[in-house]
């Protein structure tokens, strides 16, 4: 899977994709991650990539030319992939759009900063458009990373069977339900003893307690 992100901050990210789980897809090639810095396409001699907006009001806007020219560029090199404005007005992301995604061969994520982008990007370029909770953040760097995040962990060949998504909470083994209580050594903790039935090595009745305790 090949996920581009479109951003005028393209290292913003950098830490995060070289540690854990994401670092390790990365290096097995499971999934890639570029960078496309938006600012470089600005035909402005001063590399401007915003303007104050028509019919006035506060903040600035992110220009059309920069964004149009850097996503036609893209959409050569990660042809029949989506594109996906994340934006605090778009459809509220969960597991099953997680779920939907992880199937596409790429995907193409741009981020606004400001307040947004010029409306005539989304009406030509934008397929798709998604928000990551009902509040409003800087910019669409961190949303882009949740959708990176989220999907990479449900493709096949991502994570061991250590740490298989497939009875996670939301997914189809859980009834959509939130997963049960985890448990791990020491057997009592501040007091705290672990569920007897656990210790038993009885899987059927482990079973049961589990499926009592979804959430
Ligand atoms: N003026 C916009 C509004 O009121 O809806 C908010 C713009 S926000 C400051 C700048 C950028 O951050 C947006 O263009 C979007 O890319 C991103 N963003 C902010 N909150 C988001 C959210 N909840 N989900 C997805 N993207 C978000």
């Amino acid at each position: 899977m090949i996920f581009d992100i479109l951003t005028i901050f393209p290292h913003i990210l950098d830490s995060y994709l070289e540690d854990s789980i994401l670092g390790r897809e990365i290096k097995k090639k499971t999934i890639r991650v570029r960078f496309h810095d938006i600012r470089a396409y600005s035909e402005d001699g001063h590399k401007k990539v915003d303007g104050t907006p028509y019919g006035g009001g506060a903040g600035m806007v992110m220009t059309p030319q920069p964004i149009y020219d850097c996503i036609k560029a893209v959409k050569k090199k990660n042809r029949g992939a989506p594109v996906i404005y994340l934006s605090p007005t778009g459809k509220l992301f969960d597991y099953k759009m997680a779920k939907r995604l992880s199937k596409k061969k790429g995907l193409i994520l741009l981020c606004g900063r400001y307040e947004g982008i010029d409306d005539r990007i989304r009406q030509l370029l934008v397929d798709e458009e998604i928000s990551i909770g009902e509040y409003v953040l800087t910019g669409g760097e961190l949303p882009a990373m949740v959708i990176v995040d989220a999907v990479t962990r449900l493709l096949p060949k991502a994570l061991g069977n250590k740490e298989s998504a497939r009875e996670d909470s939301f997914t189809e083994a859980l009834d959509g339900k939130k997963e049960y209580p985890h448990y791990t050594k020491p057997r009592v903790f501040k007091k705290l003893e672990v569920p007897e039935v656990l210790l038993g090595g009885n899987h059927a009745k482990i079973d049961a307690w589990r499926k009592k305790h979804l959430q």
